[in-house]
């Protein structure tokens, strides 16, 4: 049930770079409702496995 490609991820916003390799490709673990109506995403970068949250706007 778990398939090995994710092509669902939306778009991060624009510049997201991974601090440890630069790579721009990442697989999204989780997304939850942070305070403030804002999103967290917790991301994976595909090519190092480093681990970063991003806060992105919620559309309410
Ligand atoms: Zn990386």
């Amino acid at each position: 049930m778990m398939p090995s490609h994710d092509n669902r991820q939306p778009a991060p916003k624009r510049g997201l770079e991974c601090p440890g390799c630069g790579g721009t490709h990442f697989r999204v673990l989780y997304t939850r409702r942070a305070v403030g109506g804002r999103l967290l995403r917790r991301r994976e970068c595909r090519h190092c496995g480093r681990r970063l949250t991003t806060y992105e706007a919620a559309f309410a």
